[in-house]
């Protein structure tokens, strides 16, 4: 059908498509052959940890992506070292000691077959002091009879050991949701202040009437942004009201000043564009409606498309353009915008004011678009159901499976499939189609990105 029912864990690992979003890190020590390394797998579920070296930290560090129930978080395997001439109780509470400093949550990791050693006490003493969550786990709990051997673990002071058998996977499911349960809420907002006004570039190429629209819009502006407490303005930013909400259109500074160079302006637009996208959430591009659209509109336009940012389209001068004129261009623009065909297009004109009251209402859309999460069950319910439909086809005889999909994170929204194999570029398209259709992304970007499980 091609679906398999699959759990997160089955699923694994590595859903590391979100950009800025803040990932919780798992620390994991003990010393040698406790079974640091099976858990490690068992956590990240072994298939294609994307393996990295931190650079400048001890090279046996490896940092791995790890994923469950739809949360993401690193875990840092500080594993694999050598005891070296200060002895092993030091190398370990080294370890611990590190992992202390540098992750939000430190696993410890005990073989209950053996019980508690100098040197599992001696990084006990060690973790004890820490200030963030420390986890116990009593590894080699491999069957029922076997969870006898934790009630002594009790002595390390760390609370209940958590029983778990990193070679056959008992135990780990809970383990996970313990671990879950202690990381950190992350920060979500990676602009900076949650509260802050959202962030808008105002973006076009030269003549569109930028300029223009800025000074309509700002026209009774002023004043009520020196009333808004704590509105600290970067001085190349402009704060606007729009509909009873304040907005920052950000790098407006060269729009103020209407600073124009006939040489090189194009590439000195394109510099400004980018570096308003880089700094906004989202866009309003905008075009000439009294003119065709050109070469470098589109570029803006794909300059918008490939940052990621949310997109309102606003087709300006309307006043210059009659009905007739109108609907011709439309169409016309319909071809032109096929990059973007999710935003969503208002006719304005920066002029007369007509229809720039509908800037806010399409601007609070996109974000919200651009912010939405979709919950992982919601998702896999969902997908399921479409896929059992609409099946992937069938490449070199064999079909591809999706076994689990998650939204990595939003803004823009990333969701990740899981499959057994390739999914045609058609095939992406036509889930994102369908995303579109019954969850509504109007305005946001949405990326689809697909993990190949051998
Ligand atoms: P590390 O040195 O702490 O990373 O330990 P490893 O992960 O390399 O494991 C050391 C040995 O213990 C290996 O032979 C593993 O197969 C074995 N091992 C790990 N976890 C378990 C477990 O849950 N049960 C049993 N019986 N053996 C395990
Ligand atoms: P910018 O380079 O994108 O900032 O464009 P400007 O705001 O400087 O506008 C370029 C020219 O277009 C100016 O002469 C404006 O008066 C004119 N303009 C801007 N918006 C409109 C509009 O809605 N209607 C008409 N008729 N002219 C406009």
């Amino acid at each position: 059908t091609g679906w398999e029912d699959a759990t997160a864990e089955d699923a694994g690992a590595a859903a590391d498509d979100g950009e800025g979003t803040y990932v919780p890190t798992v620390g994991v020590v003990g010393r040698p052959n406790v079974g640091k390394s099976t858990l490690v797998n068992r956590i990240i579920g072994r298939r294609e940890a994307v393996v990295q070296d931190i650079p400048g930290v001890t090279r046996d560090v490896v940092n791995y992506d790890g994923l469950w129930r739809g949360r993401r978080f690193t875990v840092v395997d500080s594993g694999g070292w050598e005891p070296d001439a200060q002895g092993l109780q030091k190398a370990v509470a080294a370890q611990a000691e590190r992992a202390m400093s540098a992750t939000d949550v430190v696993v410890l990791v005990v073989d209950a077959s053996v019980g508690a050693t100098s040197t599992d006490e001696a990084i006990a003493r060690v973790l004890r002091r820490s200030k963030k969550p420390v986890i116990l786990v009593a590894n080699k709990v491999d069957d029922e009879r076997a969870e006898a051997d934790m009630a002594e673990l009790w002595s390390l002071g760390l609370g209940e050991p958590i029983g778990v058998s990193a070679l056959h996977g008992r135990g780990s499911g809970d383990l996970l949701d313990i671990v879950l349960d202690k990381l950190p809420t992350a920060p979500v907002e990676q602009f900076g202040a949650v509260s802050g006004p959202r962030r808008v570039a105002l973006v076009g190429k030269p003549n569109v009437g930028k300029s223009s629209l800025l000074n309509k819009l700002s026209k009774d502006t002023i004043a009520v942004v020196d009333s808004v407490a704590g509105t600290t303005v970067d001085p190349v930013d402009s704060l606007v009201d729009l509909d009873g909400e304040i907005w920052r259109f950000v790098d407006t500074a060269g729009l103020r000043k209407r600073v124009k160079t006939a040489r090189g302006m194009e590439f000195y637009a394109s510099l400004r564009t980018q570096a308003a996208l880089e700094a906004a959430e989202v866009a309003i591009v905008l075009i000439d409606s009294s003119e065709p659209l050109t070469e470098q509109d589109q570029r803006v336009i794909s300059m918008v498309a490939d940052s990621g940012r949310a997109l309102v389209v606003a087709l300006n001068k309307a006043d210059l353009v009659d009905a007739d004129r109108r609907a011709e261009s439309d169409a016309e623009l319909e071809r032109e915008l096929n990059r973007v065909p999710w935003a969503e297009r208002i006719n304005i004109s920066a002029q007369t004011g007509r229809g720039v009251h509908r800037l806010a209402p399409a601007l609070r859309r996109a974000l919200e678009s651009w912010d939405k999460r979709i919950p992982t069950g919601q998702l896999n319910t969902w997908l399921k159901e479409l896929i059992q439909a609409t099946p992937p086809p069938v490449r070199g005889g064999r079909q591809p499976r999706v076994l689990f999909a998650t939204q990595a994170s939003n803004r823009p929204p990333t969701f990740v499939l899981f499959t057994t194999g390739f999914l045609e570029a058609g095939y992406r398209r036509f889930i994102e189609r369908r995303l579109r259709e019954d969850f509504g992304f109007a305005g946001s970007p949405v990326r689809i990105n697909v993990r190949v499980r051998e």
